[in-house]
Order: structure tokens, then C-alpha cells, then sequence
């Protein structure tokens, strides 16, 4: 039950040698997610432990270039790989005018199919075997969707000692307890699941929020997140220039994280101008201390909650 997440840029505005832009892969159960797709995506997947054959599908939050302009790039690579199996493509509206053009021009020629969702309101986005996406509006210049990735509930751990004294014997009835099931026994004895699990455990659940200024769509994608990855273009101070840009400050971001009940906040989209990183996290602890700052290229390994 691996769960794992790469950043692939975490920079704002254009590529720089140093820190590349807007990118991550969330790798869980042996398939990649990737949240927006800035240019020179590709080149990062392959330094990192990711294979670009893996992506299930991608997540665009906005139409600003250094989120979606390394999309056309990724697709065409894909293309030359002999991919077959499709490809989902989650964003804003005028994903398929996009599509469509790079297709006219012969700019891509997919040799899979390219399953574009456009999304017209807030809900579910997509739906997979044991998750969903959900998205909502974030405040920016333009149509922005931030996104929660929610796994289901998990069943509660197996009590083996109170399986062993009901009598259930070591098998498949084990399985079928865990599934949920009420068993009977030889002796005629029925054993339900609540006697031997214990409580549900909470699936993991991953948000994104970039671009964005400060907003209450934010908080409630977040909330009770394992995992806020916020947007935090300027350091804590440049509240002002950040909001008329349409863009958070690390403080901001620890707001959102603390009023939200995350657990863990990583900042991303950091302004190119600011190459001390660590400095972006400072002033930040005191409202919201499980703060980090995002490099491109760093791993997290994550784990899922036990119940609480
Ligand atoms: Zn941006
Ligand atoms: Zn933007």
C-alpha cells in the first residue's frame, strides 16, 4: 500500500535551472496521478522514479502556461512510446477546443485515446475504483479548480485474538469477515465484522490548491487533508501584492492548512525570485507548525492514518 508523491517544479512564472514549474506525481497502488503539467514535465518525470507510462490520468488546475504548457509535450512523448491504453485529462473548460487544435495542426496525433473531462461545476471530477477527485473554484485571475483527492474508508484492522476465541477458523473465512460479510460457523454460530475489526480507518486524502488568493472553497477542499499542497508565490508579508496578483502567501497557505484541520502543508508555486526556500516557510510555524517548503525532484514517502 505504497502512497507516494514527487514534485516535479515547484516554481511560478517560467523554468529556471534551479526550479522547474507547477508539477507533481502522486503515485498510489501502483498507478501515477499528475497535478498540472508545466513545461519540461517530462524531462523531471524521467529524473525522477515515476515511468510517464504509469500516468492514469492528469489533473490541470488553470490555463496559465506554467501549469498546462508542458501537456502538448507529455501527450506527444506518449505518442512515440506506443501507448495504447487511454489517458484521462481532467481541467477547465476550453480543454477541448485545446485538444482539438493541437489535433488539426498535427501538433498531436495520440495513439491512445484521450479521455478530456472539462469541468462545468463543483462535485466529483473523477471517480476510480477506491477514490475520488473532487473539485471546487478557487479565487484567482482566471477559472482555477482546486482539487481533493479522497480515498473511501478503509475497513478496521483484523483482531485475530477475538477471531481466535469466537472459534472463526484461520482461512477464507477470515477474508470474508474482512470484506464485511457475516459468516456461520460448523457449529452453527454467526460471527458479524464489527466483533472482529475494529474501527473504520480513513482513506488518505490529498489537496491542491494553486493558484489561488486566500479562500473559503480552499479550507473546504482541505479539510481534515492528510496532505495540503497550497500555492505560496510570496513569503509571509506580501499579503497585499500576493492578493492583487491572485496569489497566496505562505502564511496565508498555513491559514488555510490550520483552519482546514490539515495535517501536513507543503508550499509550492514559490515566486522564482525568491531562491532561499527555506525563507518562505519563516514566521509560518507559529500558525501552522507542519509546514514545509516544496523542492523539485523531493520525495514523500506518506502513510495512511490508523483511526483515530
Ligand atoms: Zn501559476
Ligand atoms: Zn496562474
Amino acid at each position: 500500500m505504497t502512497l507516494q508523491l514527487t514534485f516535479l517544479g515547484t516554481g511560478s512564472g517560467k523554468p529556471m535551472p534551479h526550479r522547474g514549474v507547477s508539477s507533481f506525481g502522486f503515485f498510489r497502488e501502483g498507478e501515477l496521478f499528475l497535478f498540472d503539467c508545466g513545461e519540461n514535465t517530462q524531462t523531471q518525470l524521467t529524473r525522477s522514479s515515476f515511468r510517464p507510462g504509469a500516468i492514469e490520468a492528469i489533473f490541470l488546475t488553470h490555463f496559465h502556461g506554467d501549469h498546462v504548457n508542458g501537456l502538448p509535450g507529455l501527450v506527444g512523448s506518449l505518442t512515440l512510446d506506443q501507448r495504447e491504453r487511454p489517458l484521462d485529462i481532467v481541467g477547465p473548460k476550453g480543454l477541448e477546443q485545446w485538444f482539438e487544435t493541437l489535433r488539426d495542426l498535427n501538433i498531436l496525433w495520440p495513439s491512445f485515446p484521450v479521455r478530456l473531462h472539462e469541468i462545468e461545476e463543483p462535485g466529483v471530477a473523477y471517480e476510480h475504483d477506491d477514490f475520488e477527485v473532487v473539485t471546487r473554484p478557487l479565487d484567482h485571475r482566471v477559472t482555477t479548480w482546486g482539487y481533493a483527492l479522497r480515498e473511501d474508508e478503509r475497513p478496521g484492522r483484523f483482531d485475530l485474538d477475538a477471531a481466535r476465541k469466537l472459534g472463526v477458523p484461520e482461512g477464507p473465512l477470515y477474508g470474508r469477515l474482512q470484506d464485511g460479510e457475516t459468516v456461520e460457523l460448523e457449529s452453527g454460530r454467526t460471527v458479524s465484522p464489527d466483533q472482529v475489526l475494529g474501527p473504520t480507518r480513513p482513506g488518505f486524502t490529498l489537496t491542491y490548491c494553486s493558484d489561488t488568493r486566500p479562500c473559503d472553497s480552499a479550507v473546504a477542499l482541505a479539510e481534515d487533508a492528510d496532505l495540503l499542497v497550497h500555492e505560496s508565490t510570496y513569503p509571509a508579508g506580501e499579503e497585499a501584492l500576493a492578493h492583487r496578483r491572485g496569489h497566496s502567501t505562505a502564511a496565508d497557505a498555513a491559514r488555510c492548512a490550520d483552519k482546514a484541520g490539515a495535517h501536513r502543508l507543503v508550499l509550492t508555486h514559490i515566486s522564482q525570485r525568491y531562491t532561499q526556500l527555506d525563507e518562505m516557510a519563516d514566521g509560518v510555524g507559529d500558525i501552522f507548525p507542519e509546514t514545509s517548503v516544496a523542492r523539485d525532484l523531493r520525495t514523500l514517502e506518506l502513510e495512511r492514518r490508523e483511526a483515530s
